[in-house]
């Protein structure tokens, strides 16, 4: 009984976290992660005091990505890179290493992080558009079966989990390109099938553990040694190092690992995706319920890791999310680009924190009325 209290004192100081990134960790994991702090299993020292080629850190290092592997049962014939620089450095890194000069790219642009890997691109290479959804405000789009892909391009660029706008889709237009996905938002979230992908690329701080990490899993036979690429903008020589071509963000490795074990143990990705349909579920049907609150994202392109809402009174949202604030609620403003809230429910924002959310809000509309 003791422990029980002791664990349910724990999880009462802990903020319901909505942040869209860097985002909530799994209590289970930062609990781990602080035992191990200053004395890493008996060594002595933590894991951000090792050297990143010694044998406790490259067994930390081949723990997390065999562990991945199993999550995603990823193919043999993909390397997983574990790099720095954020998914923003790929923007430009991917162009640069996938395609030449000569190649044109083909890029869905469907919200605020397609836009910004568009720019990138577009210094490098000729950008073809095949899906374009600005006039919709990025909360409505053409269906990914009707986009027309060119066949000469060099590969096809989504990004299909929009972070900011919320809007998400799983069909894949027909191409025989490689498809080259940012997943920074939705990696982990529910299984996939990697084998679709020429390229799964994901900042680490949503789903995979600290900001300062990046991972890719990259169909090996894409990656070649480009003419005049410096080294360290190189995907070959950055797997053919290991991830170690320079030192590596170690401990956000490191706590990458401890999520994936996490994972792991919580019954992998098939269970996560039950408990994030069953968490966005919720969320929007007491959204549609209400006449305070609205979605923005036409009903079939919702995203179940990132839920944008707005108020019907705009002037409530102070007020809104000082009240929420106060209840323990945080991180629920919407992206500076867009306003109104947005509800981010990662992994590791457990149900109890989304009833918490769905109880503020039916007790705000009703003070409101
Ligand atoms: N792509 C998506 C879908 C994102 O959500 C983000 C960050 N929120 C980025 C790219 C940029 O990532 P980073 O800050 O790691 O460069």
């Amino acid at each position: 009984v003791s422990a029980s209290i002791a664990d349910a004192r724990r999880h009462s100081q802990r903020a319901h976290n909505f942040s869209a990134g860097p985002a909530a960790l799994p209590l289970e994991v930062l609990e781990r992660v602080r035992a191990d702090l200053t004395d890493y299993q008996g060594r002595g020292l933590s894991v951000m005091e090792m050297s990143h080629r010694s044998a406790e850190f490259i067994a930390i290092a081949e723990q997390a990505e065999a562990d991945l592997r199993t999550l995603l049962s990823i193919p043999d014939d993909y390397a997983v890179l574990f790099l720095q620089g954020g998914a923003s450095l790929m923007f430009s890194m991917l162009p640069m290493n996938l395609s030449t000069a000569e190649q044109s790219l083909a890029y869905a642009l469907t919200g605020h992080w397609s836009v910004k890997a568009v720019e990138e691109a577009g210094r490098l290479r000729d950008v073809h558009l095949v899906e374009d959804n600005r006039a919709a405000k990025h909360a409505d789009m053409r269906d990914p079966a009707g986009w027309e892909v060119p066949s000469d391009a060099a590969y096809l660029h989504l990004t299909p989990n929009e972070t900011i706008a919320g809007i998400a889709y799983e069909d894949r237009p027909a191409t025989a390109l490689p498809i080259v996905a940012d997943l920074s938002s939705v990696i982990l979230s529910q299984p996939l099938d990697v084998s679709r992908y020429g390229v799964i690329y994901a900042g680490a701080q949503k789903n995979i553990g600290p900001a300062g990490l990046t991972v890719l899993i990259v169909r090996r036979d894409l990656m070649r040694a480009v003419d005049g690429l410096p080294k360290q903008l190189s995907l070959k020589a950055h797997a053919d190092a290991g991830s170690m071509l320079n030192t590596p963000p170690t401990f956000a490795w490191y706590m990458a690992g401890q999520v994936f074990r996490w994972l792991l143990e919580q019954g992998g990705l098939a269970e996560m995706g039950r408990r994030n349909t069953a968490k966005a579920a919720a969320l929007y049907a007491a959204i549609d319920a209400s006449s305070l609150y609205s979605a923005p994202v036409a009903a079939r392109w919702r995203s179940r890791t990132n839920v944008p809402f707005t108020l019907a009174d705009p002037a409530l949202d102070e007020r809104f999310l000082a009240e929420a604030g106060a209840a323990g609620l945080v991180n629920l403003a919407g992206h500076r680009s867009v306003g109104g809230m947005r509800a981010s429910i990662y992994n590791a924002v457990e149900q109890a924190s989304v009833d918490a959310l769905i109880s503020f809000m039916h007790a705000f509309e009703a003070r409101c009325a």
